[in-house]
């Protein structure tokens, strides 16, 4: 019988050698978010052990089977989120007058 195989991980870069370092083992972890232990290569002239984060950011195709739980922007490829200059198509109101402050009265 064949042993599941464990998930492979892009390796990294040490932050300190800059030996390429190796995951090991996962911490915590959501459905867009985890936590990657790393260990460098130089054991004995460096021995750094480092988290790495991985998040989902957004969307660029949507899912068939979307998870309700799972709320992420949607962009294109190669554009980050909320960085888009042009107005909304249905944004043709002028802005909103500023809040009307209160005054403190006694
Ligand atoms: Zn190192």
């Amino acid at each position: 019988m064949k042993t599941k195989e464990a998930p492979r991980l892009p390796y990294i870069s040490c932050p300190h050698c800059g030996t390429k370092a190796f995951a090991r083992s996962a911490g915590k972890t959501t459905e867009v978010y985890r936590e990657v232990y790393y260990h460098c290569r130089q054991l004995l002239a460096c021995g750094h052990v480092f988290v790495v984060a991985m998040q989902v950011l957004r969307t660029v195709r949507v899912s068939a089977c979307p998870n309700p739980a799972v709320q992420l922007p949607i962009t294109h490829y190669a554009r980050p989120a909320n960085d888009d200059p042009l107005p909304a198509a249905n944004d043709d109101q002028p802005p909103p007058s500023p809040p009307v402050t209160a005054r403190m009265t006694d």
